[in-house]
C-alpha cells in the first residue's frame, strides 16, 4: 500500500491506498497555515504516521508516501518552490523534511497532477490516454496527461491552464497577469465578480442571503441564487461557463485530447455550467476535435488527490527502480 496525501491550504487529507486505488483509513486535519511552517509540517507528519500505524496494525505493508501539494513544485527534488496557499513557504524541501521523519520514500507533486493521476487511474479518465484536468476551486488548477502519463514539462511545472489569458484586458490575477482563466472560472472569481457588480450598483438576492454582509458571499450562494433565477447571479455563472469554454476550446485545439475533466468545488454547478461551456467550445474549437473530445465532471470527489498522490508515489518508485 501507498500513503496518499492531499495537502491543501484548508485541509490535510491522508489515506492508505491499495493497488486497486481503494482508500482506507482516511484522516483529515485542518492545515492551519497561520500557525507557521513548522507547525504545519508537524501536522502533516503526525497525520501520515497515524495512517501508517493503523494500516500496519492490520498487517498492510506500506511502501511509500505521495504528497500532492498546492503550489509550484520542483518534482525532481520534491521542493515546494512557492504556493499561493502557503504564502510563507519558499523553497521548502518537503521530500527531504518528510523522509527525515517518515521511514519510507516520499514523492511530492503538484495537487492538480495528483488529482489528474487519480482520475486517470480509477476515475472518469480510466482507459483514456490523453486528457486535461481543470479544477475550479479557490484557484484554477490544471494537469495534462499525454500518452497515458502526466506531462510535467521541461521544469516540471506544466499544466497551469488557470493562467492562460482568456481576456487580454481582464481582471488582475493572483499571478500578476491580467485576464487569466482563474480570474473568470475559479470559485473565488465568482465571488469577486459578483461583489464588483454589487459595488457598481447592481442588485441581487445574494445580498439578502448574507444579510447585507458581502464578506459572507460564497460561490455556492451565488450558484443557489442563479438556480432561483436571480438575474445577476445567472449572469455571473453564465460568464464563468463561457470563459471556461474559451479555455477548453484552446486546450482542445492545442492538444486534441480524448477527455477534459472538470473538478473542484465549482464543478458542483456542472449542470448549470455544462450546456453553456459546451456551446462555447463548439463555437471556438475545430469542429472535428470538439466532436471527439469528451468533457466530463470529475468522479472521485475529495478522494482524487489522495488516490492520485499514492499512485504517483507507486509509479515514481517503479521508475526509480527501473532507472537503477
Ligand atoms: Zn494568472
Amino acid at each position: 500500500m501507498f500513503i496518499g496525501v492531499d495537502l491543501g491550504g484548508t485541509n490535510i487529507r491522508v489515506g492508505a491506498v491499495n493497488s486497486s486505488g481503494q482508500v482506507f483509513h482516511r484522516l483529515s486535519l485542518p492545515t492551519r497555515v497561520n500557525l507557521g511552517l513548522e507547525e504545519v509540517i508537524g501536522r502533516i507528519v503526525s497525520t501520515i504516521l497515524s495512517v501508517i500505524e493503523q494500516s500496519e496494525k492490520e498487517g498492510h505493508q506500506i511502501r511509500g508516501v505521495g504528497i500532492g501539494s498546492a503550489g509550484i513544485i520542483d518534482i525532481r527534488t520534491g521542493t515546494v518552490v512557492s504556493s499561493p496557499n502557503f504564502p510563507e513557504w519558499s523553497q521548502v524541501p518537503l521530500k527531504l523534511i518528510m523522509e527525515n521523519k517518515i521511514p519510507y520514500p516520499v514523492f511530492v507533486d503538484n495537487d492538480a497532477n495528483a488529482f489528474a493521476y487519480g482520475e486517470k487511474w480509477v476515475g472518469v479518465g480510466k482507459n483514456v490516454q490523453s486528457m486535461v484536468c481543470i479544477t475550479l476551486g479557490t484557484g484554477v488548477g490544471g494537469a495534462i496527461i499525454l500518452g497515458g502519463r502526466l506531462w510535467h514539462g521541461f521544469d516540471g511545472m506544466a499544466g497551469e491552464v488557470g493562467h492562460m489569458t482568456v481576456q487580454p484586458n481582464g481582471l488582475r490575477c493572483n499571478c500578476g497577469n491580467y485576464g487569466c482563466l482563474e480570474s473568470y472560472a475559479s470559485a473565488s472569481s465568482v465571488v469577486r465578480r459578483i461583489k464588483l457588480a454589487i459595488q457598481s450598483g447592481r442588485t441581487t438576492i445574494v445580498m439578502d442571503q448574507v444579510n447585507g454582509d458581502q464578506d459572507k458571499i460564497t460561490s455556492t450562494i451565488v450558484y443557489q441564487a442563479a438556480l432561483e433565477g436571480d438575474p445577476l447571479a445567472k449572469e455571473i455563472m453564465e460568464e464563468t461557463a463561457v470563459y471556461l469554454g474559451i479555455g477548453i476550446a484552446n486546450l482542445i485545439n492545442l492538444l486534441n485530447p480524448e477527455l477534459i475533466v472538470v473538478g473542484g468545488g465549482l464543478a458542483n454547478a456542472w449542470d448549470m455550467l455544462y450546456p453553456i461551456t459546451i456551446a462555447e467550445v463548439h463555437r471556438r474549437a475545430f469542429a472535428s476535435l470538439a466532436q471527439t473530445a469528451q468533457i466530463r465532471k470529475a468522479s472521485l470527489g475529495d478522494d482524487a488527490g489522495i488516490i492520485g498522490a499514492a499512485g504517483i508515489a507507486s509509479f515514481s518508485l517503479k521508475e526509480v527502480a527501473y532507472a537503477i
